[in-house]
């Protein structure tokens, strides 16, 4: 089963909630975390998912993507922003809870 992901682009406030096609049997939050996609270029990936990639949006580094949310649909709900993004700083207050 899919899962939802909630993810801010810090530079213009924009957030979108895009769908992970991947099973959440294979979900580990270190994957998001301090793994591959803790990284901004590959949560710019998944933030233009419905669209084509800007080329020079995909930058390495910690402070362009904020993960907000994710929803794994079974009841696991992941939106503590220290959590998701750690070592990072808190830029704005966390999304209303209907996001
Ligand atoms: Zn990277």
């Amino acid at each position: 089963m899919p899962y939802q992901v909630t993810i801010r682009d810090n530079n213009t406030g924009e957030v979108r909630e895009t769908t992970m096609d991947l099973d959440i049997a294979s979900f580990h939050l270190y994957w998001w975390t301090y793994g591959n996609f803790g990284c901004d270029c590959n949560r710019c990936g998944e933030f233009y998912s419905r669209d084509p990639v800007p080329e020079q949006d995909v930058v390495c580094g910690d402070t362009r993507f904020d993960l907000l949310k994710i929803d794994l649909g079974d009841g696991r709900v992941f939106d503590n922003f220290q959590e998701l993004n750690p070592g990072r700083p808190q830029r704005d207050p966390q999304p209303p809870p209907s996001l």
